[in-house]
């Protein structure tokens, strides 16, 4: 194509300042976020047209800027009522925090606070020392403290312990995990520069075969809970106690990470299978060990750290430690969720009511909906259901539960899927057989009502 033909096509592109008028008030976006996406996109027209395509018509390109800014606005962290059953629900944040957490985090955030003041002396204190009590008194360990994530817990008692001339971790070859998200056990070890001394086959490890990988590079032996998936048939390893004995005749620690970390039996609020908890696993003589506070814990994003106090007070003394510390507002968050299980009675947690929220009470607010949409041109019905935990934690274990199940009339059911997560506030659910299944383990009394206008709404998608 010769140049004119090129300044043919690029005359015909519209002006940013155009676009911006056209475009502007379609969405509740800060101007200069507009102007941004509405440049990048004249900028790739112009590509286009000095490639010889011919730009679209005003209104076309107009309307196209429109779609990407609603995308963009509604981007933006928001609240979504979570109708998919999973309750730790990682793309959806994973737990969510009661009003009295909330308060909590409010209080600290507002105003100033005592972070790393001591009180008495009027000289620096101990950053999070309070909830680093609470939390070594709750799980019986000697000591504990709090990092970002369990991630960072997992990092910062590997670097530790290979920190002293011996570099090598034992692992069992069938706790080698993947986690989600590119969390995969032998690269964090890699990457904290611990080397990995796998033993046994997939399926099966015997005391004896750590016993034999034990030499003078030996470090510490890591115990990993496979939060996620389960084996089983011809699968065996040793416990806790039997690796603790092992690990104290030879004067290496036992280092157990739990992922999931609930500190209540789990199967005393559902019918759940058994969660480890740093409880019992600290009883059996592991000598650290770590839990996300955002899975079973029911709190806020952090890993928590248990064990033997000289053990904690040297992950504390390593460098890292500062750049993968909390802030104030999850200090905040996790001390009042710690002591919401130290108040001694049921934790009011979000998490633990939703997992303890019987049938009936499911099945009769399922019904109350299903009432409240029968004028629609839809067919709507209380169904049965399984939810899950979610998160990677507990995979074997289903709950029972209720869902409102829909069949819209002239939309598919994925169409109507996306209308309700565009919706607001947006819905999440999931499809089986052409069908939207709404889960109401996972949706709080609460917001019923905006469950319901938003199944309205995106039900009548002509009478806007
Ligand atoms: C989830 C999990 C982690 C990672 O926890 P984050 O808090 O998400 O960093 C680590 N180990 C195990 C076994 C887990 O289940």
């Amino acid at each position: 194509m010769d140049g004119s033909a090129e300044h043919q096509l690029l005359r015909r592109l519209p002006s940013v300042e155009k676009l911006i008028h056209a475009t502007a008030g379609a969405v509740d976006l800060p101007r200069e976020m507009t102007a941004r996406l509405v440049r990048e996109e004249v900028a790739a027209l112009r590509e286009a047209a000095l490639g010889g395509v011919s730009p679209p018509e005003f209104e076309q390109i107009a309307t196209a800027l429109r779609d990407r800014l609603a995308a963009l606005a509604r981007s933006r962290q928001q609240p979504v009522i979570n109708a998919t059953g999973v309750l730790l629900h990682t793309n959806l944040g994973r737990a969510p925090l009661s009003a009295a957490v909330a308060d909590a985090v409010r209080a600290a955030a507002c105003d100033y606070s005592n972070l790393e003041l001591d009180m008495d002396s009027g000289e620096r204190g101990r950053r999070g020392a309070f909830v680093e009590n609470a939390l070594a008194v709750l799980t019986g360990a000697e000591s504990a403290t709090v990092t970002n994530n369990c991630a960072a817990a997992l990092v910062l008692m590997l670097r530790h312990l290979t920190s002293g001339g011996k570099a090598e971790a034992i692992i069992a070859r069938g706790q080698l995990i993947e986690i989600g998200g590119g969390f995969r056990i032998p690269e964090i070890m890699e990457t904290s520069g611990t080397r990995l001394r796998e033993v046994g086959a997939t399926n099966r490890v015997t005391l004896a075969d750590y016993e034999k990988a034990i030499g003078p590079e030996t470090a510490m032996i890591l115990r990993v809970h496979r939060s996620n998936f389960s084996m089983e048939g011809f699968v065996s390893e040793p416990d806790t106690a039997e690796l603790a004995m092992l690990a104290r005749a030879h004067w290496l620690p036992l280092v157990e990470d739990l992922g999931s970390g609930a500190v209540v039996a789990t199967e005393s609020l559902a019918p759940l299978e058994h969660e480890p908890t740093p409880q019992e696993r600290l009883a059996a003589g592991a000598d650290l060990v770590c839990f996300s506070g955002d899975k079973l814990f029911g709190g806020p994003q952090a890993g928590i750290i248990c064990g033997r106090a000289e053990l904690i007070a040297g992950i504390k003394r390593d460098p890292l430690f500062r750049a993968l510390r909390c802030d104030k507002l999850i200090l905040a968050a996790l001390e009042a969720t710690v002591m919401e299980y130290l108040s001694g009675s049921t934790p009011a947690l979000p998490l633990c009511e939703m997992l303890a929220t019987p049938l009936a009470a499911l099945e009769a607010r399922a019904r109350a909906i299903v009432q409240a949409l029968s004028d629609l041109r839809l067919a709507a019905a209380a169904g049965q259901s399984t939810a899950r935990c979610g998160g990677g934690t507990m995979p074997r274990s289903s709950l029972p539960s209720i869902t409102v199940d829909l069949r819209p009339s002239g939309q598919t059911a994925d169409g109507f899927a996306r209308r309700l997560r565009q919706g607001s506030p947006p819905v999440a659910g999931y499809i089986v057989d052409g069908m939207l299944r709404l889960d109401l383990r996972t949706v709080f009394p609460r917001q019923d009502d905006a469950l319901t206008s938003a199944i309205r709404a995106a039900a009548s998608p002509l009478a806007e």
